[in-house]
């Protein structure tokens, strides 16, 4: 289980697996006690304007999470944390918004690994993951991830299901985000919001009932890597758009099984 809560309550949960949240990295770096180096998953960046100096001049080489807000504002922004990836890995964790594949395009760009911070994306923003969904599998020069389609593809890949709620860290079994009034919930987008259900089963008890309704998610192919997460807030929301980005990713895992299965054929090498 890991912890992602603000940096002002750090000594509450002391000891255990954490990441630390806070729009001043050096709020985060002056709370931290040497111990705790150990149990630090990664630090998060609330947002692109705050001092990135004190990053630069801290040896551990922590992860950093970096979070856009405003992915059209923020663009111009990453270029300041450049310098980062060379002392720790760096990811940037954009919502699907408008201008987010500028973003990732860009985070790519600076060696920077990408999270997508989707909810119920509209058709126009469908089209822009597709596209981000192709950059990610077909351009070669991409060599680092963009979550969710990277654990979605080798999940595919190996056909070993793994659902959205534990790839964007929002399954409670794995994760708990602590709000900035101390509330334990599931992520970010839960805080503050009423659960019909306990955080510890919310997951659980929120597919189950949708499966119930024998509604959409009743009949869809994919509800093994979903398990609904597509269905909140808003339980009307229609799949049809996710559904494409699920198969064009089924699609490319399953071709590169192909390739990889007819390569490895005996006698494969004579016959080319
Ligand atoms: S893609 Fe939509 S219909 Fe399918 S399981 Fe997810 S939420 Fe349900």
């Amino acid at each position: 289980m890991v912890y992602n809560l603000p940096a002002t309550m750090i000594e509450s949960y002391r000891g255990m697996d954490l990441i630390v949240r806070s729009h001043d990295p050096s709020e985060i770096l002056q709370r931290l006690a040497p111990d705790d180096l150990e149990r630090l998953a990664y630090l998060q960046i609330l947002g692109t304007g705050g001092a990135i100096d004190p990053l630069l001049r801290w040896e551990p080489p922590i992860p950093v999470d970096l979070l856009v807000r405003n992915p059209e504002a923020d663009l111009p922004r990453l270029y300041r944390y450049s310098p980062l990836p060379a002392k720790r890995p760096v990811r940037v964790s954009v919502p699907v918004a408008a201008g987010f594949s500028k973003v990732v395009k860009l985070a790519l760009s600076l060696n920077f690994a990408v999270k997508l911070e989707v909810s119920q994306p509209e058709p126009a923003l469908i089209e822009e993951l597709l596209q981000v969904a192709t950059l990610y599998l077909h351009q070669s020069t991409v060599s680092q991830a963009v979550e969710f389609l990277h654990s979605l593809f080798w999940g595919f890949y190996n056909r070993t299901p793994v659902t959205l709620w534990a790839i964007q860290e929002e399954d409670p079994a794995l994760f708990l985000y602590v709000t900035d009034q101390g509330a334990e919930t599931l992520s970010r987008r839960f805080a503050g919001g009423e659960l019909k259900y306990e955080v510890a089963s919310f997951i659980k008890e929120f597919s189950a009932a949708l499966l119930s309704e024998k509604q959409e998610c009743a009949d869809c192919a994919f509800f093994e890597n979903c398990a609904g997460y597509f269905k909140w807030p808003r339980r009307e929301y229609r799949c049809d758009g996710v559904k494409a980005l699920f198969q064009t990713l089924q699609a490319a895992a399953e071709e590169l099984r192909a390739d990889l299965a007819s390569y490895d054929q005996p006698g494969k090498e004579d016959r080319s």
